[in-house]
């Protein structure tokens, strides 16, 4: 621990009254009781009850200091490790994710020793952090170490909210898996500061080894371990953070008559993720669902769309509580960030955040419709069509979006969360799962009809813009770095693999269908799955055999163009405008073709920087031009289209 550490525990400890008992606390374990105040209390009980002794689960003890022009921060860790592998272990190897295949690595190590005994440090840039101690840490020990960090959050540019840059960001990235994985999560911009991945957490363990490096940026590369993190907050004075967890405590520090420092005090037990965003201008607005509090946070401007996102958040939150089984914290928070690069949604414990670009449909743009890296091409149709005066059109698509992906980020809570599975391996297991969920938020809330348009449109279309693009069907079932590109993973991840549950319904029926799910859902609680444990869950009973060869069908062979279709372009846009699939053919043909989206593989390259930005920016006026006579064509086409709300049966 750093000396500067040490002088602000004892300052703030003075200042918050509750120093009792931490002067002791490097000496002694962590007490995790504290900690489950975020989680309810059935949920407390079935951890103890899967995982025995609550505190072996790593602790995270973070003071994080956010500069106030929200553009760095200083952060002191403390890990609370139990090794928990049943073999004495030579090092412990920690991970930045937030660095993970970055040019310049936005996080840096200013120091990090192990408590008590001496530890030999190694840090790679791109985060990996690895302890050594004298001697090895045997079966059932514990280590403390002590981390400090510091960060830089990347500027988002406006130019890269703009609709048509950020559209075309998306687009270009799509065909490359080495530009993928800039997803703007340790970022800020429009004054709001997103902190996800930022911290240190532990290595996974693959075949007795820590896996120190990923082999691609696709997908989500995040934690997947169960743990607990504590967190002190500081901030400029006016600062409303969003955190995971529930808030303990929170004050501001008042000097000479004068706010000083705000302070937030944070914990969150029983999590597998952590996420802090912030901003001077963030709203709240609340929904009570039974015991738990659903929170939409958003920048004042953005009023609108954040109570859209409250609205479709809960009830999305009312169909999975239902369906799978209790959430297990007290409070859902759903934060506005500035995303980019394909993302719509990413999920933490207890926190999503949505893409900005989403609440802002008529001077902002939209960006991926099935979240994360899924359905970036859809987005950027909408994206264009807003961009060039269609405000109307890009409406039609935005909002059915922004629902969607709400509800399939909201679906996180139980698919990765509750039920844990490795983002890196086996990514379908949660995505494909969390689409059709998003699709079960529809049904529920609009009938049958619309969610079989959604998945079509939300989901399928992601298959078919793959395959119009030229890209062969293929495994949904493989590791991240196996999939050749974005469009590949989309397509293959959040377009065709979803369809498994949907045919697993029809044949199984839907009384032993849902029961499939919840008994998966509450079976694996606090668990990691595979995906065994995912095709056991469904083929039971009668049905096993047909159950089985689908989980093959959809994830493990090349069915995809009788199952989905190849689509059509004109057809597929007429899904969203509905207008007439013949009279778009030709525009759509222009706007995913050479000439236009198709043609900008070179767009987005510097997109990591600045440079990037304006390069995007300038590229996009271009596209823009190029593009205006074809809209034109749209524009006369859609005289009967162009309300601004989208028609909900
Ligand atoms: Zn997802």
């Amino acid at each position: 621990m750093s000396k500067v550490r040490s002088f602000a525990s004892a300052v703030l400890c003075l200042a918050m009254m509750a120093c009792s008992g931490d002067a002791d606390a490097q000496a002694t374990w962590y007490e995790p009781a504290p900690l489950l105040a975020s989680v309810r209390p059935e949920a407390q009980q079935t951890a103890e009850h899967v995982l025995g002794d609550l505190s072996a689960l790593p602790l995270y003890d973070l003071h994080l200091d956010l500069a106030d022009d929200l553009a760095s921060f200083e952060l002191h860790e403390d890990v609370y490790y139990t090794n928990t592998e049943g073999a004495p272990l030579r090092d412990i190897v920690l991970r930045v994710y937030a660095n993970h295949g970055e040019e310049h690595p936005a996080v840096t190590l200013a120091e990090a020793s192990c408590e008590g005994q001496p530890c030999v440090v190694g840090w790679q840039p791109s985060g990996a952090l690895t302890l050594t101690p004298r001697t090895p840490l045997e079966a059932g020990a514990r280590l403390l170490v002590h981390v400090h960090l510091r960060g830089t959050l990347k500027e988002i540019a406006a130019q890269r909210t703009n609709i048509l840059a950020q559209a075309m960001e998306g687009m270009g990235r799509m065909q490359d898996a080495a530009r993928a994985g800039d997803y703007g999560l340790l970022a800020h911009g429009d004054a709001m500061a997103s902190l996800t991945r930022f911290y240190a957490v532990l290595a996974r363990r693959h075949g007795g080894q820590w896996v120190g490096d990923e082999q691609s940026g696709l997908g989500d590369v995040a934690p997947d371990r169960l743990c607990h993190v504590r967190a002190l907050i500081t901030t400029a004075p006016g600062i409303v953070v969003a955190a995971s967890g529930l808030v303990a405590q929170e004050r501001t520090t008042i000097v000479h008559g004068q706010p000083r420092r705000h302070e937030v005090s944070v914990v969150a037990g029983l999590v597998r993720d952590f996420a802090v965003l912030a901003s001077p201008h963030f709203e709240v607005a609340t929904q009570q669902a039974g015991e738990v509090e659903v929170r939409s946070v958003f920048v004042h401007d953005d009023a609108e769309a954040g109570h859209r996102v409250l609205d479709a958040g809960a009830h999305a939150f009312h169909t999975f509580e239902t369906r799978f089984g209790p959430y297990p914290y007290r409070q859902l928070d759903l934060v506005e960030a500035p995303l980019v690069g394909g993302a719509g949604g990413v999920e933490f414990s207890g926190l999503v955040t949505v893409a900005s670009m989403f609440y802002r449909p008529i001077t902002g743009g939209a960006d991926a419709g099935g979240a994360n890296a899924g359905g970036t091409d859809l987005g950027s149709v909408a994206g264009l069509l807003g961009g060039a005066g269609l405000g109307g059109f890009g409406q039609m698509m935005i909002e059915p979006m922004l629902e969607f992906v709400t509800a399939h980020e909201v679906s996180h809570q139980w698919w990765s969360g509750v039920v844990g599975s490795d983002s890196r391996a086996n990514p379908f297991v949660d995505e494909s799962l969390a689409q059709y969920s998003a699709v079960l938020a529809v049904e529920d809330r609009y009938g049958a009809e619309r969610a079989a348009q959604e998945m079509a449109r939300q989901v399928a279309q992601n298959y078919q813009i793959m395959r119009m693009n030229g890209q062969p069907d293929g495994k949904v079932d493989r590791p991240a770095h196996a999939f050749p590109s974005e469009l590949a993973y989309a397509g293959l991840v959040y377009g065709k693999g979803p369809f498994f549950y949907r045919e697993a319904r029809r044949v199984m029926g839907d009384e032993a269908f849902f029961a499939a799910l919840r008994s998966y859902a509450t079976l694996n609680a606090f668990r990691v799955t595979t995906p065994t444990e995912l095709r056991a869950a469904f083929a039971r009973g009668p049905h096993a055999r047909q159950v089985r060869r689908l989980f093959a069908r959809y994830f493990e062979q090349n069915h995809g163009d009788e199952d989905l279709g190849q689509g059509d372009q004109g057809s597929m846009l007429g899904q969203w405008l509905g207008a007439d699939g013949g009279d778009v053919s030709s525009l759509l043909q222009r706007l995913l073709g050479p000439g236009g989206l198709g043609g900008l593989g070179n767009l987005g390259q510097g997109g990591a920087g600045q440079g990037g930005a304006a390069n995007d920016a300038q590229d996009a006026q271009a596209m823009a031009a190029a593009l205006r006579e074809a809209v034109q064509a749209l524009q006369d086409l859609g005289g009967t289209s162009t309300t601004a709300t989208p028609s909900v049966p």
